[in-house]
C-alpha cells in the first residue's frame, strides 16, 4: 500500500503536471461499482476550474485552489495517479479521469478498487473530520514519544495508527523497526525514553530519505530493509549475520531480522 513517501511522490507528480490548466471535464471510468468516486454534481463543479496547489497529509493527496473545491485521493492498496498526454492511451483500470484543456489528462488507476476520490471544500476540515493524527514528517517529538511510550499495542501497530501518526504503513514501519533494532511486537510502553527517541529519529530519517528518492526503492541505501525485504535472505545490516524472516504482527506481515531486532 502506498505510504507517506509514495504519496509524496504522487503529490509531486501532480504539482509538476496538473497545475494551472483548465479542467474541461472530470469523468468516471468503467467498472466502478464498489469504489467511492464523485457523483455527477461534484464532477460538474470541477469543470472550468484550475488547480493551483497540492497538499498531502499522511496517505491523503489533495489537489485544489484557494477558493476550492478540492479533490482528495486515497490510493488504497494499489491505486496510482497517472498523468499522460494524448495521443498516449489511457492506462487500464482507470476509474476517474480529469480532462484538461489541450492534450493533458490525469487518470486514477485503481485495479483493486480500494482507493477513493472525493470532491471536498477544504483539506483541513477533511483531515479533522477523519480524525487523522499529525503527518509523520511534521509530528512533534514530544507528541510522538508520549503516544508511543504510552502504547500497549505492538509497536508496529502503533506506528501504523493513522489517528495518531498519519502516513506510516506496513512497509515503512518495518524499515523504522529494522533500523532501531526493535522486534515489531515490542510494546512502546516497555521502552525507555532514549529508545523512544531513537524510534522518532529513525522515522524521520527513513521517511525523509524515501521522499528524497521519490519512493524509488532502488535508490535507497543497500543496507536498508526495503530493498532486501525477502524471507531467508541475508540481513543487509553491516556486521549482522542474521537472516530476514516474517511473521504476523497485529494482523499484518512484518519482515524483520531476529538476530538484531529484539
Ligand atoms: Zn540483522
Amino acid at each position: 500500500m502506498p505510504e507517506l513517501p509514495e504519496n509524496e511522490a504522487q503529490r509531486l507528480t501532480l504539482e509538476r503536471t496538473c497545475l494551472n490548466r483548465t479542467v474541461e471535464a472530470a469523468e468516471l471510468g468503467d467498472n466502478i461499482t464498489h469504489i467511492d468516486l464523485p457523483g455527477d454534481n461534484e464532477l460538474g463543479r470541477l469543470k472550468g476550474r484550475q488547480f493551483t496547489e497540492t497538499r498531502r497529509h499522511g496517505k491523503n493527496i489533495f489537489l485544489g485552489s484557494k477558493t476550492g473545491p478540492w479533490i482528495t485521493v486515497h490510493l488504497g492498496m494499489s491505486g496510482w495517479l497517472i498523468p499522460y498526454d494524448l495521443p498516449e492511451s489511457e492506462p487500464d483500470h482507470t476509474k476517474f479521469r480529469i480532462v484538461f484543456e489541450g492534450d493533458r489528462r490525469l487518470a486514477f488507476r485503481c485495479p483493486r478498487k480500494l482507493g477513493h476520490v472525493k470532491v471536498i471544500e477544504d483539506p483541513d476540515a477533511y483531515i479533522a473530520a477523519k480524525k487523522l493524527g499529525p503527518d509523520a514528517l511534521s509530528i512533534e517529538r514530544n507528541t510522538f514519544v508520549d503516544f508511543l511510550g504510552g502504547s500497549k499495542a505492538a509497536i508496529k501497530s502503533a506506528l501504523m495508527d493513522q489517528n495518531r501518526i498519519a502516513g506510516i504503513g506496513n512497509l515503512w514501519s518495518d524499515e523504522i523497526l529494522f533500523q532501531t533494532g526493535l522486534d515489531p511486537a515490542r510494546k512502546g510502553s516497555d521502552l525507555k525514553a532514549d529508545r523512544l527517541d531513537t524510534v522518532f529519529d529513525a522515522m524521520l530519517t527513513t521517511l525523509s530519505k524515501g521522499v528524497v528518492v521519490e519512493a524509488d526503492y532502488s535508490r535507497l541505501p543497500d543496507d536498508w530493509l526495503i530493498p532486501n525485504r525477502k524471507s531467508k535472505s541475508d540481513c543487509p545490516r553491516a556486521g549482522c549475520e542474521g537472516k530476514l524472516t516474517h511473521r504476523k504482527v497485529g494482523g499484518r506481515t512484518a519482515y524483520y531480522c531476529p538476530a538484531h531486532q529484539s
